[in-house]
């Protein structure tokens, strides 16, 4: 275990990143990676990068979701994923990248930051008709991102009318957690285990919520309940 500024083992205190790289709490803290929250002790520290208006460390830059082709690369995986959870959309939905860096500064939940979902009103309601992800984000960043925006397109697709926003988020957020939970990296666990303590009550709260139903009913009852009824069962 090597820390990620001065290269030894850390001889005393050290915090870890999200991808679990130790880091020697005795160093100066300049800036953070915005993705798993890696300290850096100077604003230049070299393999750091611009990643909108934060820096993302080279350890997420390694592998990142950078163009289109990186994406298309991934989507037919994630895609595969939530089909194996019976979330298939029966009218595709365009999944495009973001120039890189939060989508918008201003919001605290995963859409608008890292990604969203363009919803058309036509004949039959709202419907899904484009996602947008930032682009700059970790295979796991974007995989998770890409599971929660599709499951507003899902939802978008079956729902009888608007859904509470802690209900339609929350139904989101259990389909990017199942998402992590089948990566089974440092990096995925600790993202799923930020979920579990969110303090955020549209999010978390109706992350936990949703899952809550969930152990108690099964995803099949929860699921069916929420797009006939609009409500938990
Ligand atoms: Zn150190
Ligand atoms: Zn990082
Ligand atoms: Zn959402």
């Amino acid at each position: 275990m090597t820390c990620t500024v001065c290269g030894g083992a850390p001889p005393g205190s050290y915090e870890l990143s999200m991808h679990e790289e130790p880091t020697c709490v005795s160093h100066p803290v300049a800036m953070r990676c915005a993705l798993c929250g890696r300290p850096a002790p100077d604003q230049r520290t070299p393999g750091w990068s611009r990643w909108g208006a934060s820096t993302r460390c080279p350890r997420c830059a390694l592998g990142a979701i950078e163009c289109q082709d990186d994406a298309r690369g991934q989507i037919p995986v994630v895609r595969a994923a939530m089909a194996a959870l019976g979330i298939e959309l029966t009218r595709r939905v365009r999944v495009t990248l973001a120039d890189p860096g939060p989508l918008s500064p201003d919001t605290t939940g995963r859409d608008g930051v890292l990604g969203i979902t363009h919803q058309q009103w036509g004949p039959d309601g709202y419907a899904a008709v484009s996602i947008e992800i930032a682009g700059g984000l970790t295979p796991v960043h974007f995989g998770a991102t890409l599971a929660h925006e599709l499951g507003h397109a899902w939802l978008a697709e079956r729902k009888s009318g608007p859904l509470p926003l802690p209900l339609e988020e929350g139904v989101c957020e259990v389909f990017a957690g199942a998402w992590l939970k089948k990566q089974d990296t440092p990096l995925a666990t600790r993202l799923r285990a930020a979920m579990d303590t969110n303090p955020d009550p549209v999010y978390g709260h109706g992350y936990r919520m949703v899952r809550a139903a969930i152990v108690h009913a099964g995803i099949e009852a929860v699921l069916t309940s929420v797009v006939r009824t609009g409500a938990l069962p």
